[in-house]
């Protein structure tokens, strides 16, 4: 698989699956976001410094520095943007 592939397979997730994020609080320049998936009961919580999403709690993000549908979610949302995303020319 390819970064191009894992990417368009988390948007695919971000969009489709059933997410909702609610702010958590915020300390100093950080912000926490938690993302709760209802269809399976999932909730992670997403870190954003300075406006930027920085990373999330889940595996995918954890253990592979992944871009995972969780912070794609609160960039839609939140009109973010997300920091291994910065410096990528669309
Ligand atoms: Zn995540």
């Amino acid at each position: 698989m390819t970064n191009t592939d894992m990417l368009i397979n988390s948007l695919d997730r971000a969009m489709m699956e059933s997410l909702k994020v609610f702010r958590q609080g915020s300390v100093g320049s950080e912000q926490n976001f938690v993302v709760v998936n209802h269809e399976n009961q999932d909730a992670y919580e997403v870190v954003v410094d300075n406006g930027i999403i920085q990373k999330c709690t889940c595996p995918h993000s954890t253990h592979r520095k992944a871009v995972c549908k969780h912070m794609l979610k609160v960039s839609m949302k939140m009109k973010m943007d997300i920091e291994q995303l910065k410096r990528v020319e669309f």
